[in-house]
């Protein structure tokens, strides 16, 4: 798939700022993309990834993680969920 903003660059013509702005809105998606791939799981905001939970003088495992200390990114979810709907669909 041509990406239109890396031609119009490649035949030399000066990058104005909504080029520059577009180019980095894609960089940071990408990136995210990358991110949601490779590290779907983020560390527990609630044990802050120790996987247990300090109630009064016990340490009992973390009920938001099931004491795994990882969350799964939010991203990673949603792509979970398309990708379900999509193999139940056919
Ligand atoms: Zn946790």
């Amino acid at each position: 798939m041509p990406i239109p903003l890396l031609t119009a660059t490649a035949t030399g013509g000066p990058l104005d700022p909504a080029q520059l702005a577009a180019l980095a809105a894609l960089g940071f998606l990408g990136w995210r993309l990358l991110a949601i791939w490779l590290f779907p799981y983020a560390p527990c905001w609630h044990c802050r990834g120790t996987g247990k939970h300090r109630s009064g003088r016990y340490w009992r495992p973390c009920p938001r993680c099931q004491g795994t200390g990882r969350r799964i990114r939010l991203g990673r979810r949603i792509w979970d969920w398309t990708r379900n709907t999509d193999t139940t669909r056919r």
